[in-house]
């Protein structure tokens, strides 16, 4: 398994809709390994094939949510339900996320509490999970980047025109940016 370069905001992958995958070929099966290790050397709680370069529709997930839970997965051309969000202004505190994307940058954001995820893992089985709080925010930030989405485009004006400054201090925001998990120490 190798640990890949993550994609920095700017770059079009991220910000384009990815294909769907269709069948999982063993090429699929040694992105998804890799992914996985990229993931864990982030370390992040998640990572979509956009950043790693590839525009396909497919993201992995680990969430350590207590000693005894742990959640993980692969969603293969996923399609994602939520639950309407909560009127009012995001918690710093209990709702800020970040993105390995935009490394080393938190800034809040409201997310639906309740998501359905239906996907296909490697195997080709479609599953479903019923998500709530945190995992569910994890799937929605993972489903946008299969929309070519990033958190940041989804700020409220204040901290849009935060994560627009740390883009512009850190020379990002453009084609062919990257970072190495293990590397470059780029995530705080
Ligand atoms: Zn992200």
């Amino acid at each position: 398994m190798t640990v890949l370069p993550i994609v920095i905001t700017g770059d079009p992958v991220l910000h384009t809709p990815a294909d769907p995958v269709g069948e999982a070929t063993d090429a699929i099966g040694t992105l998804v390994a890799d992914m996985i290790e990229t993931m864990h050397a982030a370390p992040g709680v998640g990572l979509a094939a956009p950043q790693v370069g590839v525009g396909l529709r497919l993201f992995v997930w680990s969430w350590q949510e207590d000693e005894d839970t742990l959640h993980e997965g692969v969603a293969i051309d996923p399609e994602l339900w939520i639950t309407p969000t909560a009127v009012g202004e995001a918690d710093e505190e209990s709702e800020s996320e970040g993105c390995l994307s935009i490394p080393g940058e938190r800034f809040p954001l409201r997310r639906s509490e309740g998501a359905i995820l239906r996907a296909r893992g490697l195997d080709g089985v479609p599953y479903e999970i019923e998500a709530h709080g945190w995992l569910a925010r994890i799937f929605q930030h993972e489903f946008d980047h299969l929309n070519g989405v990033l958190y940041a485009d989804r700020l409220e004006h204040a901290h849009a025109k935060g994560v627009a400054k740390a883009i512009k201090r850190e020379g990002w925001g453009r084609p062919g940016e990257s970072w190495l998990p293990g590397v470059d120490d780029l995530e705080g």
